[in-house]
């Protein structure tokens, strides 16, 4: 069993790198992808540690992109190396925009009377926060009763708060994954419709941008998903990626490599076949 779609405290994960490491270790797992949302820094801390137990480490990352207008997540894994400067340097420039919007949100908050203040969003430690954290401190000082009513009330892009960010497009972050010998995979297909028929649509848009590989393991999926996109994969001649999207305590329901209830299990297999695509 191998786990491609992870987060570490560097993101808006709860685990150290090192504890996720030994938590994939001691769960069995074969493979570890860490995936955190625009930064390698989890990877970069972790591949010491998982060389040293024997443990397969993968590089990836999770991005935030528009497409259409809506926001999509896409993966990019870098089985070969990891990504050169460049695409780090583009990352640098996307953590920018995401301190950006944690501030003009921290504005808004306040503005609609809730007492917050940035150096709570950024308490020490935390070096790159998102929503799940503002999420967090919105249940904890009792605006809300759920993590989920934060979103639906202030967060989301129908919530009262809602900053945009500047996200990259969907079509340019493919191209800059796939143009330094990447492989873009989209994450959690069901997010971006559950009606199949548009989602199979899209993805075929997708592909004629560069898109390489579909999420077709992941923790939100009912059943049925699994099986429907590993069809569309097999159609479509798409590479397949898969994982929990485990992140620790901000989760909790999600286990690390078995996602909720035991509804994924990613095979040896896919990891082999990304392998060979990479070249
Ligand atoms: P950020 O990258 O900081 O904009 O935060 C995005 C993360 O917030 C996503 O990865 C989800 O985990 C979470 N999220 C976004 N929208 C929602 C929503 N409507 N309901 C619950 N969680 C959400
Ligand atoms: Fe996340
Ligand atoms: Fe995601
Ligand atoms: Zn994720």
């Amino acid at each position: 069993m191998i786990d491609l779609h992870t987060h570490t405290n560097e993101s808006d994960g709860t685990l150290s790198p090192h504890e996720l490491v030994r938590a994939a270790v001691n769960a069995g797992l074969e493979a570890l992808a860490i995936t955190d949302h625009d930064t390698f820094a989890g990877y970069d801390q972790a591949a010491p540690g998982a060389q040293s137990c024997g443990l397969n480490l993968v590089c990836g990352v999770e991005l935030s992109t528009r497409y259409r207008d809506r926001p999509v997540h896409l993966l990019g894994y870098f089985l070969k190396g990891g990504p050169p400067d460049e695409f780090r340097d583009w990352m640098s420039s996307l953590q920018s925009t995401r301190h950006k919007r944690n501030v003009e949100l921290v504005r808004k908050l306040q503005s609609c009377g809730v007492a917050i203040g940035i150096e709570e969003v950024y308490e020490p430690g935390r070096k790159l926060p998102g929503r799940p954290h503002f999420a967090a401190l919105l249940l904890s000082k009792g605006y809300v009763s759920s993590r989920q009513q934060a979103f639906d009330e202030y967060l989301s892009e129908s919530g009262k708060c809602y900053v945009a960010r500047d996200e990259p497009d969907l079509e340019e972050s493919i191209a800059r994954i796939e143009e330094c010998g990447g492989i873009a995979s989209l994450a959690h297909p069901t997010r971006f419709s559950r009606d199949r028929t548009v989602a199979e649509a899209a993805i075929r848009a997708m592909m004629k941008a560069g898109l390489r590989a579909v999420e077709v393991h992941h923790s939100d999926f009912a059943s049925g998903d699994m099986e429907f996109y590993r069809g569309l994969a097999d159609r479509l001649r798409l590479l397949v990626t898969g994982g929990s999207d485990f992140h620790g305590e901000n989760k909790p329901a999600v286990q690390l490599g078995t996602g909720v209830n035991g509804n994924v299990r990613v095979p040896k297999a896919v990891l082999e076949d990304l392998l060979n695509a990479s070249g």
